[in-house]
């Protein structure tokens, strides 16, 4: 669908069933002499070939992309990288703090690993590694060898015959850039916001950071674009309909901080427990992103001296402070 003058985002399959290529990332293409792919999605399960159908009846031409542009290093916003990269011998970019997950598949599981997130592991996936790595092949595909070409960062200029400006929004990871078509004011904002598998501030995994991703969220409200294109849902036009939805991303987070509080004021909870109260009726397919958002908030309030955790058994709990 054409969003602004010459930007097209074709929408990603939703998550919430089954299929190979399920869950895959809004896929963006800005036209100007060339052609930005901004997110190319997955691969798998025709996932990308239905969007290189689209953007054929488009007048789009896979001949004529010369970046492939990522806002980090997920799978579910990446694997389509590889193909273009060959095919096109496009120029793939992406942030130096995502670098290592774009090039090699396994750091995905050595961060996690080393991660504080590890001591909840039981809670969070309670399947064998082996299983795990099945799971993210079948709804993703195998990761085909990347080389980053450009690494990105904050004020970067991009000239595909139109300036695409680099705008680092951390938070969702350590190094989630957003990029702004600077002559429409369209931003293709990755998964800074999530309002389809999340609450709006989209911090579900274990590199996300509540409160950066809090002052990436700020920045681009004062930033004022016309345009918001997030990985996940549907494009936001018009800079007072964007505003409003981001400090509506904002005011959930606060809200489900206080929650956690308030439920913590009463009893020591485990962070499965907290969240079978905050979110009653999760589907399965998004319980272990919406966990590990949980644990994020938790280690916000850790952080900030409001709550404690404490160790029984095996199993960790939260209580407040
Ligand atoms: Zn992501």
């Amino acid at each position: 669908m054409n969003i602004a003058k010459d930007i097209f985002t074709y929408l990603g399959r939703s998550g919430d069933s089954i299929r190979r290529g399920a869950g895959s990332s809004n896929v963006t293409v800005v036209r100007g002499a060339r052609l930005a792919v901004i997110d190319p999605g997955v691969w798998v399960g025709n996932a990308f070939g239905a969007v290189v159908g689209q953007m054929g009846e488009e007048g789009l031409h896979l001949e004529a992309v010369s970046h492939v542009l990522l806002t980090h290093g997920h799978w579910d916003h990446m694997n389509a990288a590889g193909y273009l990269q060959r095919r096109c011998g496009a120029c793939l970019a992406v942030s130096a703090e995502d670098r290592a997950a774009v090039e090699d598949r396994e750091q995905f599981f050595r961060e996690f690993d080393q991660s504080d997130h590890k001591a909840f592991q039981s809670e969070l996936v309670p399947l064998p590694r082996s299983l795990i790595k099945l799971i993210l092949w079948y709804s993703f595909g195998k990761q085909p060898v990347m080389t980053v070409e450009w690494v990105v960062r904050d004020g970067d200029r991009i000239d595909v015959g139109r300036i695409l400006e680099v705008i680092g929004v951390p938070g969702h990871t350590p190094g989630h850039v957003g990029y702004l078509v600077e002559d429409c004011g369209a931003l293709v904002t990755g998964d800074l916001f999530d309002f389809e598998n999340s609450i709006g501030m989209d911090v579900t995994n274990f590199r996300s950071d509540v409160s950066v991703a809090m002052k990436s969220i700020e920045r681009v409200i004062s930033l004022g674009p016309e345009v918001a294109i997030p990985g996940h849902g549907e494009p936001i036009v018009g800079r007072k309909n964007v505003t409003a939805r981001l400090k509506h991303a904002l005011a959930n987070v606060h809200h489900y901080l206080g929650l956690t509080e308030q439920l913590l004021s009463t009893k020591a909870m485990s962070l499965t427990a907290v969240t079978e109260a905050l979110f009653p009726s999760i589907p399965l397919s998004l319980r272990s992103m919406t966990m590990l958002m949980v644990l994020n908030m938790l280690r916000f309030l850790e952080q900030h001296g409001r709550i404690e955790r404490t160790q029984v058994a095996k199993t960790w709990s939260w209580t407040k402070k």
